[in-house]
């Protein structure tokens, strides 16, 4: 005997009692009651939750024979024959008004733009259809929602009733039955026939509010996210509240805002662009210092000098600023946290192989580097040994032949 579905009779009674049929005592104890009020999953819909004999019930699924197994967080008492149980109304109040939410929304999509429903999801976040074809634009969506708000405000009864297969397909169902034997049908009164075996509101006025938050296109689909019922709500009270902090911020009408969001990120651009070129006109200004200051030796200045709290990238900046004039050699450590690094290169004229000089600098030290025969760069095991190949690396520029000559 499959197990009766009470929800079935009355999808708002919360309490029941039933008679245990079998346990199951696997990994988790599980239960088949003679009847239940607590949803298997399916169609879309998520379980129930709630109690069974004072034991939280986890999951709920159904089998092939039409068996319901309630999976618990511990097994029933041993002398448990009958068990009364509770589902969590909130969580099943919001499930049903989220698939009659589908089901109006569906119907608004199929009446209207002639997209059938093709997918639908329903989770604790989210809850989604899927149509085929790419997203509709926002004037055919704002007739969908029309359609939908003036359902709702109709309050148009929602019923189901079992009938038989022959019955059912002279009905105009938005999807062929599935099943060999009677078929469930929820009707929304003279505007939708599915066959479905949720859990249903009274009325489309239960659905309360319905609004889509997002399209998305996946494939040659279109999966369309909404919400009803509280989810509706809530998603509109958290919008005011996030729309009212966004119009404080930027002292500006909620209207307003992608306009001020606009100047904004107009703003920041100019701003950054500003700052580069101040940056390199830094670099530049202290590039012609260390020149100035460094030693001079057959015709090529030796910049010898080490970047402390700096970034690590405006070494390799200061470097191309170092050696973009001709006539010098510069030699940059950087010991701003973690690893010391190191650079070194020189003007496009000096005669210098900077490879020659990293493979003496590696098998001297053992530091790690790379680069290219006008400009180099590893990292050193520390301050020390830093110190030991940036020295090493000018002795190789002050053996340089006069480049004057
Ligand atoms: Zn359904």
């Amino acid at each position: 005997m499959p197990t009766r579905k009470l929800y079935w009779q009355d999808p708002y009674r919360t309490t029941f009692t039933a008679r245990v049929v079998q346990r199951l005592d696997g990994q988790r104890p599980g239960v088949i009651l003679n009847r239940t009020l607590f949803y298997a999953t399916g169609g879309g819909q998520p379980h129930d939750t709630g109690l069974l004999g004072g034991v939280r019930v986890l999951d709920v699924t159904g089998d092939d024979d039409g068996d319901i197994i309630h999976w618990l967080a511990a097994p029933l008492p041993e002398d448990a024959d009958e068990v009364s149980g509770e589902i969590d109304w909130a969580r099943r109040y919001d499930h049903m008004q989220q698939h009659s939410g589908q089901h109006l929304l569906s119907a608004a999509f199929q009446d209207i733009l002639y997209r059938p429903t093709i997918g639908f999801h329903l989770s604790a976040n989210t809850v989604t259809i899927d149509l085929p074809g790419p997203p509709p634009d926002d004037e055919a969506v704002n007739r969908v929602l029309d359609f939908v708000q003036a359902a709702i405000a109709r309050a148009l009864p929602i019923t189901a009733r079992e009938i038989p297969l022959a019955e059912a397909l002279r009905l105009p169902l938005r999807k062929p039955p599935s099943v060999d034997g009677p078929v469930r049908v929820v009707e929304i009164q003279g505007l939708d026939w599915s066959a479905c075996g949720g859990t249903h509101v009274r009325n489309t006025s239960e659905i309360e509010h319905l609004v889509i938050t997002r399209m998305e296109r996946r494939g040659d689909q279109t999966r369309v996210y909404f919400l009803a019922g509280a989810r509706a709500y809530d998603d509109h009270l958290q919008r005011l509240r996030v729309t009212r902090e966004l119009g404080a911020l930027l002292t500006t009408g909620v209207d307003d805002l992608p306009a001020a969001i606009g100047r904004l990120q107009e703003q920041v651009q100019q701003s950054q662009k500003g700052l580069r070129q101040a940056q390199e006109q830094l670099i530049r200004a202290e590039a012609k210092r260390l020149i100035a200051e460094a030693p001079h030796s057959a015709g090529v200045d030796i910049v010898l000098h080490i970047l402390e709290a700096e970034n690590a990238k405006e070494m390799s900046r200061l470097l191309q600023a170092l050696i973009a004039p001709p006539n010098v050699v510069a030699l940059l450590g950087w010991t701003g946290g973690g690893r010391p690094r190191w650079a070194a290169g020189r003007s496009s004229n000096v005669p210098l192989d900077m490879l020659e000089s990293l493979a003496e600098v590696k098998e001297a030290f053992g530091v790690q580097g790379g680069g290219s025969v006008d400009m180099i760069q590893g990292v050193a095991a520390d301050e020390e040994t830093l110190h030991k190949v940036l020295h090493l690396l000018q002795a190789f520029a002050f053996d340089l032949p006069d480049i004057e000559q």
